[in-house]
């Protein structure tokens, strides 16, 4: 962990969906509300890092889409819940980027590709990737982070110590805590 980062209003706030907000299902997707679950600590975590930030953005990979395991209005209905939780939490999110390609193609929308950072840019034109967090569980979240320039913050697992991070952190309000 390197000195304490000072962040100001016109920062983005990137996050990452399964493992970062909800519990990320091990081998398998959410594809329904009902296997839609809160981690600990995400709400109020979003509740007090919403107003830190200009903008406030998920990008999630979601090939169970180019799988055909769930559609895209499926994956609406699953959003929709999250976005009620966290209006009802007083949180805010502004958008919400989904990758549905397969990992297999590569594709540029796919983290640790940069697409849905270029995509929040094009709609969020103050997006400064320089003064941007991207927080998420995975290599591949902080892989993302790292080559658009940003400031990777790891959400802790239990088994994912190992991945190189700037900061470190138990779960959201841990990271609302350490900012603030
Ligand atoms: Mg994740």
């Amino acid at each position: 962990m390197h000195d304490k980062l000072a962040i100001d209003p016109s920062w983005t706030l990137f996050l990452d969906r399964d493992g970062t907000i909800n519990r990320r299902l091990i081998d398998d997707y959410v594809k329904n509300i009902e296997e839609f679950d809160f981690l600990p600590n995400a709400l109020e975590g979003i509740f007090e890092l919403s107003p830190l930030f200009d903008t406030v953005v998920i990008v999630t990979n979601q090939q169970c889409i180019g799988r055909e395991i769930i559609t895209h209005e499926e994956l609406a209905v699953v959003h929709n819940h999250m976005m009620d939780g966290i209006k009802a939490a007083h949180g805010r999110i502004d958008q919400i980027y989904y990758c549905p390609e397969l990992a297999v193609f590569d594709p540029i929308c796919r983290k640790p590709n940069p697409g849905m950072g270029i995509q929040a840019k094009e709609e969020f034109p103050n997006i400064d990737f320089e003064k941007s967090i991207m927080v998420g569980d995975t290599l591949s979240d902080m892989q993302f982070g790292q080559r658009l320039g940003m400031t990777t913050v790891l959400v802790l697992d239990g088994t994912n110590a190992n991945i190189e991070a700037d900061i470190k952190v138990s779960d959201l309000k841990n990271l609302a805590s350490y900012l603030i």
